[in-house]
């Protein structure tokens, strides 16, 4: 791989990189980023279609969330939760628990999504010791899913990819089929297979042993496990009745969907959900700083804090600086009035996609809410016939649009049938003139896609 030289903020100038990824992708350094836009070094614009890693809900560049967060770093930057609150954690906790659903008013802040994840999984723990159910050890997770990279939130996510090689250090939790009711063949109505959906988590406590389980753990939309998944209206009710049914606590990982991502302050508001934990990140601090937190009842929360405490603790956690941004970006959110641009421009983008998937017929089952949104690349979308692996559609379609100025997420959905999809989830300003530059390039994307691998366009 060749590096672009550049210089280091101590002067030197460095040709090698040191750093390594997930991928040996050589990618363009980042100069700055202003709004939905990113510039590299070379002065090459990006129209952020994907948020970063769908966590920018706020944009790039906001002057209100970086002024807190200076106001906050002229006056302390860090002081450890063991020795002290400090008062935007406090605000932010107190901001959080008045959009949450009733009685999710105990807060816990980490560092991100998985960190979020491993402290839901933890206190839910700690949660079954507490109340005298000791047995109950046994998380369910769907297939495909992403909860996050850590050998605790991998033992709860469905990837054939990314978890096997951890499976001997960490524990695979049961899972079960998320949703896909559009796939499916068969007579019944999508709610109705959204009930059988619901039922087949019933059917894995059943055959795991009620008294072992837990926890389920959703994302309420899908992310980018799924591109965007929704399940049946159905579905939500019947999981909640099932939990409640056999004394299983519910686990919404909002990572991706919360903070009026996809139109909701939450993506289960949609439904009116009460889960017993809320896990969110990305979009709280809308990348600027590290952030993410768990929700959780005093029901919980009560008897693991009289037991003796909850056993975990980041030395980043909660750290002002964070939640100066978390908080500022909550401002920010209602002042702009985001979560509501987000349900109207997602209506848009949804709209355009979908007549992109008329033009190209490889395109369908658009879907998902606010802009929390994607799409499947098929070869034949009625049947539903999966492009050939090799073809790699999933990871060239990110090329073919990166080349072309737009970032968009995309990936083999991971784990389940094979099928590639992409997600176009940009960020919560967006405008309705920004839509149409981003469909523009999304369709010179997708016919140069067209073009290499020969399928079809219509005219
Ligand atoms: N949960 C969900 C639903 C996610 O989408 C992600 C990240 O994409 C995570 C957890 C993990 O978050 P992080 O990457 O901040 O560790």
């Amino acid at each position: 791989m060749t590096a672009t030289p550049t210089r280091s903020s101590a002067g030197a100038s460095v040709t090698k990189p040191n750093l390594f990824h997930f991928t040996r992708l050589p990618r363009p350094t980042v100069d700055r980023a202003a709004g939905i836009y990113l510039w590299d070094k070379q002065g090459r614009r990006y129209i952020d279609g994907s948020s970063g890693a769908v966590n920018v809900n706020v944009g790039h560049g906001n002057q209100a969330v970086i002024d807190a967060m200076k106001r906050q770093m002229d006056r302390v930057s860090f002081a450890y939760t063991i020795h002290f609150e400090s008062e935007p954690a406090l605000a932010l906790g107190h901001e959080l628990a008045q959009r949450l659903p009733t009685g999710l008013d105990r807060i816990y802040f980490v560092s991100g999504g998985s960190e979020a994840v491993e402290a839901s999984l933890k206190l839910a723990r700690q949660w079954a010791v507490a109340t005298h159910q000791p047995k109950r050890w046994k998380v369910i997770g769907r297939m495909p899913s992403y909860h996050g990279i850590t050998i605790g939130s991998l033992g709860v996510t469905g990837d054939e990819v990314l978890t096997p090689a951890f499976t001997p250090i960490g524990k695979s939790m049961p899972l079960v089929p998320a949703p896909f009711v559009h796939r499916d063949k068969d007579n019944l109505s999508l709610e109705q297979r959204g009930q059988r959906y619901a039922d087949m988590l019933e059917d894995k406590i059943i055959e795991e042993g009620a008294d072992s389980v837990l926890a389920f753990i959703m994302e309420p939309i899908g992310g980018a496990a799924t591109a965007a998944l929704v399940p049946p209206d159905s579905y939500f009710a019947r999981i909640r009745d099932i939990c409640d049914r056999h004394g299983i606590l519910l686990i919404h990982d909002e990572v991706m969907t919360g903070i009026g991502r996809t139109g909701r302050f939450l993506g289960g508001d949609h439904w009116n959900c009460r889960p017993d934990i809320v896990v969110l990140s990305k979009g709280l601090s809308s990348g600027y700083a590290p952030l993410g937190a768990i929700a959780a009842t005093e029901a919980i929360v009560g008897p693991v804090l009289a037991m003796g405490g909850f056993l975990h603790g980041h030395t980043y956690g909660g750290n002002p600086v964070a939640t100066a941004a978390g908080l500022a970006v909550l401002g920010e959110i209602d002042r702009l009035g985001l979560t509501g641009n987000a349900a109207a421009m997602g209506e848009v983008l949804k709209g355009e996609l979908q007549t992109l998937a008329k033009r190209f017929p490889f395109v369908a089952d658009v879907r998902g809410k606010g802009l929390l949104l994607g799409a499947e690349l098929y070869a034949a979308a009625v049947a539903k016939t999966p492009l050939p692996r090799d073809h790699n559609a999933n990871v060239r379609l990110i090329d073919l649009a990166f080349e072309r100025g737009l970032i968009i997420y995309s990936r083999r959905v991971r784990g389940g049938p094979e099928s590639d999809n992409f997600m176009v989830c940009p960020p919560l300003i967006v405008t309705r003139e920004q839509i149409g530059e981003i469909v523009d390039v999304l369709g010179d994307s997708l016919q140069a896609l067209a073009d290499e691998l020969g399928l079809p366009v219509n005219s």
